[in-house]
């Protein structure tokens, strides 16, 4: 207690110069300022309203301009809603109401003078022997006896309601603001006995977070003001708008030094990259209302904002309710230009339609009117008017004046004035009820109206910390628009928001503002927030309809990675591409989806590419339809062959070309050219078997038939060049024999690998986005298993290098020859082809399609189409002859060619002679050579 009186007398002390300078009658009356109201009553109920503004100069008086709502209508709200409770009479037994009120002049430290009239009381009252007069008497005791207030309704602005507020907890005196909403004042441990009728900004800070967020604005720039508003405020909302990764792009604390502020607003433009898609454009303002016109003008001029360049990139401001929509100088000028779009949060309330009534029923002269000094000075101001006039002056008269309906904008928190003096009037009658239990309202209609009651002893010294806890935070009552009012715990009102756009309307010339150009978009409270985009400032005509960007990067395309600029600066970034194959964790990591695996559309995840697009060849495809196509004219010419043969199975050429090794040759090539439809199907352990043994066995077969055939026709002449003695293993069984011997040793080394690699399917990943189903033995195996081929074509080739020139059977060998150096070019290509195209298993299997394909084509046109010339045009070469010389050769021939069928042989030497004869004619030169002498030894 000694402690807190010691508070009351150091700030006393401070203010005492201060207060003797307002308390001078002439100081009221050079100034017309009007101090406080009093209305006399049994009760008296404090209040403090700014009803001035802070004057501009601080070196001189602390009042500025008179403010109509927030000030003269929170008073005459307080005053009316005393009004209807001094005229219930059963309520609180009739006890009158009055009300010391003050004026803050939106000034802490002139608001804290003025309350020390609150508790004049209790600090003692003057002492008429500490003076004297002038002229040396003594003064007259002109003290009229004050009662000290029950509790305070005020103040407006949080930095002028703290500084009351700390006086009050001294004399246990309770408050209830209307308006400030500061988060401090619910701290009880500082602020015992406040409590306020609206919420704290930690709500309206979230609400702010929730707009922002519905807009998908991360980057936004944060101006606050200097005292405990704008700065408990702005605490509040970067404290949210981490909690949701919102980024602040720059904090401008702000006083209404001219200099600070444009320094303030260049750096906002900085932020907000007029040039640019990006940047902080939102501007989220937490400052009391007197900031807000330089705030404006100032931004207007920096940007040099012009009327109708609507493209320009804007600052669009996100203003807490200490921006007042009710004022006009907020829009004046080319500041309206700068304030367009703003998104400005007030707090939810109500017209109160019977105080609109009771306002617009003032005029001069009434009691109603004259009791609150203050509608003087409005009247006056407003209607640019004097009171009191001698009748002969034209200058206006304020008497004439009264307040136009259609032009009346109430202040947006009358409801919360009138709630707060209603709880207090609800809680005294609530501690009446307890403390005066007996005091009752008489029950005699004489006695009723004849007496003024007596307060209760109980009831003239209050203690402020029962009547708070008891009393008033346990008040429940329905308001004048029939709103509940009870209060949190806290002692705070309810959080509910409206969020309002302002739109000015184009439409009206002029520059002046009013409440209509405020469009209500949406509501904010606790659990639920409504906004009607298509009201936005940005949706109307003209407009491109989009949200603007707040943001400090636009976001990464799909596929791309942040890369953040700064660890602990998550809202800007740049964007890295992921690579193809790669899927994102998070918005910040690529990760390798993995073999076989592919990132899903949106890259968020990956899916096993087997399951989705396994790659094999397919029949639709070309690269099947055009190998299938050859194979298939290839086998077609290879019956056509095979019918013509058997058709002439018995003329000279077939038989002399050793028919049944033609035979083995055609069959190996229909088998070479099947290979194609067993590649192009889809693997499966059977077609793979198939494909390892079957094309290694039809190129032995081919090969080796070629083989046996070029090899019998050498060995006879080497041997004939040697002695008569006819070679061995050259009668046609024993030529299928052998060939089919060496195709034996294929097949037998093809069935051993199936034994030791079983056949089956593996999936193979040529490049990351394919999975391509094949057999499971990987391709140089393949072409290993190949080299017993490979040898027999050289084998098959270096005998017919070796016989090229040996005329039997028309060349037969010599066709061979050019069948094998094809054949090598064909392999030998295929070869680099087959691995040069490794990554695509199209061309690979098609390549080898053909490259099989072919190999056996050039045997068939080689070996055969001679032959079938002869016996399709050449009819009369394909006969046998009974001339001399077959009979000279006849017994050579015999002996020479074993076994061989006689019919053959006889035609095959006449055929032989023939051709001898032509080719002797043809060179002119002797041909001494090995092979001339062979052919005489083999005929
Ligand atoms: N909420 C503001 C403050 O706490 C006051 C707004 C008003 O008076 O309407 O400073």
């Amino acid at each position: 207690m000694f402690s807190l009186l010691a508070m009351a007398t150091q700030i006393l002390a401070n203010v005492n110069a201060l207060a003797q300078i307002v308390d001078d009658p002439s100081y009221l009356s050079s100034h017309g300022h009007v101090r406080n109201i009093r209305i006399p009553g049994d009760l008296i109920i404090g209040g403090v309203f700014p009803v001035h503004a802070k004057a501009d100069n601080p070196e001189g008086h602390p009042c500025g301009e008179i403010a109509e709502t927030r000030g003269v209508h929170r008073v005459e709200a307080m005053l009316y809603a005393l009004d209807i409770i001094n005229a219930q009479k059963d309520f609180l037994r009739g006890y009158k109401l009055g009300a010391l009120i003050l004026d803050s002049c939106s000034n802490p430290a002139y608001a804290l003078n003025q309350s020390l009239d609150f508790v004049r009381d209790l600090i003692g009252s003057s002492d008429v022997s500490e003076y004297q007069c002038a002229d040396g008497s003594t003064p007259e005791n002109k003290y009229v006896a004050r009662k000290n207030v029950v509790a305070v309704v005020g103040g407006s602005y949080s930095s002028v309601t703290v500084q009351i507020a700390n006086l009050l907890r001294l004399f246990r005196i309770v408050q209830v603001s209307p308006a400030s909403t500061n988060a401090d004042l619910s701290d009880k441990s500082r602020f015992e006995y406040f409590a306020r009728t609206v919420p704290s900004d930690n709500y309206q800070a979230r609400a702010m977070i929730d707009i922002a967020l519905n807009f998908n604005w991360t980057y936004v720039s944060l101006v606050y003001s200097a005292d405990e508003y704008g700065e408990l405020g702005a605490d509040a909302f970067k404290k949210e708008a981490r909690r949701v990764n919102i980024c602040i792009a720059i904090e401008e604390r702000i006083s209404n030094k001219k200099e600070a502020l444009t320094e303030s607003i260049d750096n906002l433009i900085k932020k907000l990259q007029p040039d640019k898609q990006v940047g902080a454009r939102v501007v989220v303002l937490f400052v009391g209302t007197e900031y807000v016109p330089e705030l404006m003008l100032q931004t207007a001029e920096r940007m040099k904002l012009k009327g109708g360049t609507k493209e320009q990139k804007k600052i669009i401001w996100l203003a807490s309710e200490g921006w007042d929509r009710n004022n006009d100088a907020y829009t004046l000028g080319t500041r309206k230009l700068a304030a367009e779009g703003a998104i400005v949060l007030m707090l939810e309330s109500q017209r109160v339609p019977s105080f609109e009534e009771y306002f617009l029923s003032l005029h001069p002269g009434s009691d109603k009117f004259e009791r609150n000094k203050w509608l003087r000075e409005l009247w006056m101001h407003k209607f640019n008017c004097e009171f009191d006039l001698p009748p002969e002056s034209t200058v206006n008269r304020c008497e004439a004046h009264r307040q136009p309906k259609e032009d009346f904008n109430p202040d947006d928190k009358i409801q919360f004035v009138i709630e707060a003096v209603f709880a207090i009037a609800h809680a005294l009658q609530a501690m009446k009820q307890v403390v005066c239990p007996n005091d009752t309202v008489e029950t005699s209609w004489i006695s009723r109206h004849s007496k003024i009651p007596d307060v209760c002893t109980p009831m003239t010294h209050i203690d402020g910390d029962v009547f708070y806890n008891k009393f008033l935070l346990n008040v429940k009552f329905k308001d004048l628009v029939g709103k509940r009012v009870h209060f949190s715990p806290q002692g705070d009102g309810p959080a509910h928001y409206t969020i309002l756009n302002y739109q000015p309307n184009r439409v009206r010339s002029g520059d002046s503002s009013d409440r209509g150009d405020y469009v209500e978009i949406g509501r904010w409270s606790e659990d639920a927030m409504e906004i009607d985009e298509t009201l936005m400032f940005w949706n109307m005509e003209g407009g491109d309809g989009k949200a603007p960007v707040s943001q400090c990067s636009l976001p990464c395309p799909r596929g791309y990675r942040k890369q953040l600029i700064k660890v602990d600066e998550i809202c800007c970034w740049a964007c890295g591409k992921c690579d193809d194959f790669e899927f994102l964790v998070n918005e910040t990591t690529c990760v390798d989806c993995g073999k076989g695996r592919w990132p899903t559309k949106d890259r968020t995840d990956c899916y096993d590419l087997a399951h989705h697009e396994l790659k094999h060849m397919r029949w639709n495809s070309w690269y099947s339809i055009v190998p299938a196509g050859f194979a298939v004219i290839g086998i077609l010419a290879t019956l056509v062959v095979i019918v013509i043969y058997i058709q002439y199975n018995e003329t000279p050429v077939v038989k002399a070309s050793g028919r049944e090794l033609s035979y083995i040759l055609l069959v190996s090539m229909i088998m070479c050219y099947s290979m194609t439809f067993v590649l192009v199907s889809r693997p499966t352990p059977l077609v793979c078997a198939i494909k390892r043994t079957g094309i290694g066995f039809a190129f032995s077969c081919l090969y080796a038939a070629m083989f046996v055939k070029t090899n019998r026709i050498a060995r006879i002449f080497s041997q004939a060049t040697r002695s008569a003695q006819r070679p061995g293993c050259i009668s046609p069984i024993s030529q299928v024999l052998i060939t089919v011997l060496l195709a034996g040793v294929q097949l037998l080394g093809s069935l051993l690998w199936l034994y030791i690699v079983p056949p089956g399917t593996r999936h193979d990943y040529p490049t990351r986005d394919q999975v391509v189903l094949t057999c499971n033995v990987p391709d140089h195996q393949f072409l290993y298993s190949l080299a017993y081929d490979a040898a027999l074509i050289v084998l098959c080739t270096v005998y017919a290098v070796k016989t090229r020139k040996v005329p039997e059977n028309f060349n037969e060998t010599k066709f061979i020859g050019f069948s094998m150096y094809t054949t090598c070019v064909v392999w030998l290509s295929w070869i680099f082809f087959f691995f040069g195209t490794g990554s695509d298993f199209q061309i690979q299997t098609t390549s080898l399609c053909i490259s099989i394909s072919m190999s056996a084509n050039v045997a068939l046109v080689c070996i055969f189409s001679p032959k079938l010339w002869i016996i399709l045009f050449e009819k009369h070469k394909n006969v046998r002859k009974q001339d001399g010389e077959y009979r000279l050769a006849k017994s050579s021939y015999r002996s020479t060619l074993c076994n061989t069928d006689e019919i053959s042989a006889t035609q095959y030497t006449a055929l032989l002679s023939d051709q001898r004869r032509r080719s002797s004619r043809k060179s002119s030169q002797p041909s001494p050579s090995i092979t001339s002498n062979a052919h005489d030894t083999f005929l």
